[in-house]
């Protein structure tokens, strides 16, 4: 999607370090991190919410790439959330699932 700053991250057209990438996902560090450790987990193609997502591959595909994320980063111990709707707080439409790991900031805990 050619408005979407994710896509844009995936597509290259905005610089971005991976700190994970596969086939299906991509991984970088949250731009305002809320905790300690604070990665998005993002799938490649693009899909606005948890709602619209109906590729059960793709389900299957972020799940693994957040268990490899989180396990080339080292950790153990770890939070994930997925915010699905703007009064759920999600504020980027493209689907992406949030791996915090560490002390959290006082906004989150
Ligand atoms: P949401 O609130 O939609 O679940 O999460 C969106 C997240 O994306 C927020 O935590 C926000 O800090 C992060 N974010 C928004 N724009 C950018 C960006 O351009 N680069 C990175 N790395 N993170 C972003
Ligand atoms: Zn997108």
């Amino acid at each position: 999607m050619s408005d979407c700053i994710f896509c844009k991250i995936i597509n290259k057209e905005i610089p971005s370090n991976f700190v994970y990438e596969d086939d299906a996902v991509i991984a970088i560090n949250d731009l305002n991190p809320q905790a300690d450790t604070h990665v998005l987990v993002i799938p490649k193609t693009h899909v606005a919410s948890l709602a619209e997502l109906e590729d059960e591959e793709l389900m299957v595909k972020l799940l693994k790439g957040v268990k490899a994320t989180a396990k080339k980063l080292g950790l153990t111990d770890y939070r994930t959330i997925m915010n699905t709707g703007k009064g759920a707080g999600q504020t980027v439409f493209h689907l992406h699932v949030h791996i915090l790991a560490g002390k959290l900031t006082e906004k989150l805990g």
